[in-house]
């Protein structure tokens, strides 16, 4: 056994510190990113990326074709769920809409089946896919190494983003192996009780810093994954050295979700399902329901329950249901605007060198907003 003694961080542990800067609003910064791939191996001018590096997770009520569509008209990413039928997905991804090419991705396990449905979407006639999110909660077996491997062997032309990890040798690993952008975060998120379950986990700023280095030394690049619950701290990880910054519980409630919106009544801090003898309500509230991928409700509606050697490392909530995407989409990037003035950083790209994080001591706590 060994402890490791140095701080590790989280973004709730940090702030960042203002700077003298010459932007004179926040109109003035630029969100978009460019990227090109370290191991995509298609068409020269395929391999560039440019949008604005907010993804969209894999997850139920989250991950969906409509939040894919709405997202990429605003220049952000989709990594779509991963239990569309591949008559679906070959329907998505054959309208010919550069949209779709540039802003989603096609979500994939690693059993044989999953590469079977992959390669059938793939080949099917009009199909045109360009980013396929190889999705495991933990990316540390040795099988998982073995099938990027495999995959990147066999399709040169695709972008490869494999996850989930937390430490630079594993970043490093996986880009050695064939993947383009490594997705980071063990037990951050919101819905998530890995951390609970298992004691295992790594605070997600510190695996941010440690990741990004990793994989910016080899010319791969990250996506933060997990644990962003308010404009700051998407803010946060992209000064750390995210490219990207991932979200479930932040994107959940929206229409583009497509769960059902359920109304609670309260009443002196009492909550009912109906108003049935409740004469003198007192608020209706609306809310959707949200449950992590490992969650024993996101394991009855994908697998019929819980296989009998796993427990649950997901939870299901109730989050409040926020209308469409798009409101939300713009109090998100003014927020990552504004951190950019206060930095100096007049592009998103310079945030990262533009930062100096302070450790608040007491822990700085953000309430996630319910409107
Ligand atoms: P959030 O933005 O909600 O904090 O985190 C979203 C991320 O949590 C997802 O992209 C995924 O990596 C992770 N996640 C989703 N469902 C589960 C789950 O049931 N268990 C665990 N451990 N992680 C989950």
């Amino acid at each position: 056994m060994r402890i490791e003694d140095d701080s590790k961080l989280d973004y709730k542990d940090v702030l960042i510190r203002p700077k003298r800067s010459t932007l004179g609003s926040r109109k003035e910064v630029d969100l978009f990113r460019d990227f090109s791939f370290r191991n995509y191996q298609g068409e020269e001018s395929g391999s560039h990326y440019r949008g604005i590096p907010i993804m969209a997770s894999n997850m139920d009520g989250v991950g969906t074709f409509e939040m894919a569509d709405a997202l990429a008209q605003l220049g952000l990413f989709t990594s779509l769920v991963k239990s569309y039928e591949a008559e679906a997905l070959i329907e998505f991804f054959s309208k010919d809409d550069p949209n779709r090419l540039q802003n989603v991705a096609y979500s994939t396990g690693i059993t044989q089946q999953d590469l079977e449905k992959f390669k059938a979407v793939y080949q099917a006639p009009g199909v045109r896919l360009k980013y396929v999110c190889v999705d495991v909660a933990n990316g540390y077996s040795e099988r998982f190494s073995a099938f990027i491997k495999q995959l990147r062997d066999a399709y040169p032309a695709i972008v490869i983003i494999a996850g989930n990890v937390v430490t630079g040798e594993m970043t490093e690993e996986l880009i050695l192996s064939g993947a383009d952008i490594v997705k980071v975060g063990i037990g951050p998120g919101s819905v998530c009780t890995t951390r609970m379950q298992t004691g295992v986990g790594f605070p997600q700023l510190s695996a941010v810093i440690e990741c990004a280095d990793s994989a910016h030394g080899l010319g791969g690049h990250i996506i933060a994954d997990g644990g962003c619950t308010c404009p700051g701290d998407l803010s946060k990880a992209f000064a750390a050295g995210a490219d990207f910054v991932m979200l479930g519980g932040m994107f959940a409630g929206h229409d583009e979700g497509g769960g059902e919106v359920i109304t609670r009544y309260f009443r002196n801090g009492e909550v009912n399902r109906t108003t049935n003898g409740w004469e003198d309500v007192v608020e209706e509230r609306k809310f959707v329901q949200f449950y992590g991928m490992s969650s024993e409700a996101a394991n009855e509606k994908h697998f019929g329950g819980l296989k009998e050697y796993r427990s649950s490392e997901g939870r299901e909530i109730l989050v409040p249901y926020r209308g469409e995407i798009a409101k939300t989409i713009q109090d998100l990037l003014g927020g990552i605007r504004s951190t950019c003035t206060y930095a100096g950083a007049k592009k998103l790209k310079w945030l990262s060198k533009c930062t100096t994080f302070v450790k608040t001591g007491e822990q700085f706590n953000p309430i996630f907003s319910e409107n």
